[in-house]
C-alpha cells in the first residue's frame, strides 16, 4: 500500500507547523511498513483518541476509529481489544488526558499488559484550552492560570510505567519522524502493552524545540540494553521533565520484556465470541422486562 491511502479529506486545523504532524506522519509510515510486510492487516487497525489537540489525528488518519472522551482512551482500547482480540488497537492521547484525568487507567493498563499500543502526545500543557499546566509541566512554567509559575514537581511517565509493570516503555520525539516510525512499528509488534511517550512541543503555547534540539540523544547509540530493568530505571530518571541546561534527554526504548498478554490468558477469548453463532430470542428477553 502507499502512504496516500491513509490520507483523509478532512482539513488539517492544527496550527501551521504543529509537531503533531510529525506523529501523524510517523504513524502512517509505520502502518504502511507493517502492512506491506504483512505483519498487520489494514482492515484490523482501530485507533482511539481522547480529547485535546492530539485527538484531531482521528480525522486525519484513514483507519477504523473511535473518538472517545477525556482521559478514557485506555478503557476504550481495552474494551475493543477484549471484544475482538484480532484487532490492532492503537491509542492516541495527550499528557493532560493520560496523566491527569486518565492516570488510574494508565497504571492499570501497564499492569494488565493487554496487547495494544498507547501513544501519548506529550507537549507538557493543555494545548487545546490555550496552555494550562498538566502533570508533566516543568516547575516555574507561567501561563494565565499559573501566573506565579507552577510549583509542583512534574510526573515522570517513563518511571511510572516501569514501576507499574509495563512491558514496553519508550520515548520518542515528534520532530524525529524517522526514529519515531521505528518506535511505533516496534510498539505495534510488541505482544503486550506498548507505551510510547512522545515529546511533542506545542509551538504556540510551550515551544520546547530549542531545548530538545540541544539536549536529546538516542539510547541505542549509547549501547543501552532494553532488557535490563535496572539500567532502564537509571535512564528513565536521567531527565525529570524540567528544562535545566545540564540535563540530557534520552529517547528510544528504555525497557522491553515478554509477559503473557492479558487477553491471551482468558480461555473464552481464545475463540472470539463474535464468531460463535447464537440464536437470540429477542421477544423472550423483551418479555422479561414487562
Ligand atoms: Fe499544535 Fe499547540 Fe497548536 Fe495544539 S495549540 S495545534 S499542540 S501548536
Amino acid at each position: 500500500m502507499k502512504i496516500q491511502e491513509l490520507n483523509t479529506k478532512v482539513k488539517n486545523t492544527w496550527c501551521p507547523g504543529c509537531t503533531n504532524n510529525g506523529i501523524l506522519f510517523a504513524t502512517k509510515q509505520a502502518i504502511v511498513n507493517l502492512v506491506n510486510k504483512k505483519k498487520i492487516k489494514l482492515k484490523n487497525i482501530v485507533d482511539v483518541t481522547g480529547i485535546g489537540c492530539h485527538a484531531k489525528i482521528y480525522d486525519y488518519l484513514n483507519v477504523n476509529g473511535f473518538y472517545s472522551i477525556h482521559g478514557r482512551v485506555l478503557p476504550t482500547m481495552l474494551g475493543i481489544k477484549v471484544g475482538n482480540p484480532s484487532l490492532t488497537v492503537i491509542g492516541f492521547s495527550g499528557d493532560g488526558d493520560t496523566y491527569a484525568e486518565g492516570i488510574a487507567h494508565f497504571v492499570h493498563a501497564c499492569r494488565y499488559n493487554t496487547d495494544m499500543t498507547m501513544i501519548v502526545h506529550n507537549n507538557q500543557v493543555f494545548a487545546l484550552t490555550t496552555g494550562q499546566a498538566t502533570p508533566t509541566t516543568e516547575i516555574g512554567f507561567k501561563d494565565g492560570s499559573t501566573p506565579l509559575g507552577t510549583k509542583e514537581k512534574p510526573l515522570n511517565p517513563i518511571v511510572l510505567a516501569l514501576a507499574s509493570g509495563a512491558t514496553f516503555v519508550a520515548r520518542g520525539y515528534a520532530q524525529d519522524s524517522v526514529h519515531l516510525t521505528t518506535l511505533i512499528e516496534q510498539g505495534i509488534l510488541h505482544k503486550g502493552f506498548a507505551f510510547i511517550d512522545i515529546l511533542q512541543p506545542c509551538i504556540t503555547y510551550h515551544n520546547t524545540i530549542p531545548y530538545f534540539t540541544k539536549q536529546i540523544y538516542k539510547l541505542n547509540k549509547n549501547n543501552h540494553d532494553p532488557s535490563n530493568f535496572e539500567k532502564a530505571w537509571i535512564k528513565a530518571k536521567e531527565w525529570d521533565y524540567c528544562f535545566k541546561n545540564n540535563s540530557k534527554v534520552p529517547i528510544g526504548i528504555f525497557y522491553k520484556m515478554k509477559r503473557p498478554a492479558f487477553e491471551a490468558q482468558w480461555p473464552q477469548l481464545k475463540k472470539p465470541w463474535y464468531t460463535i453463532k447464537r440464536k437470540i430470542d429477542w421477544k423472550k428477553i423483551a418479555d422479561g422486562f414487562r
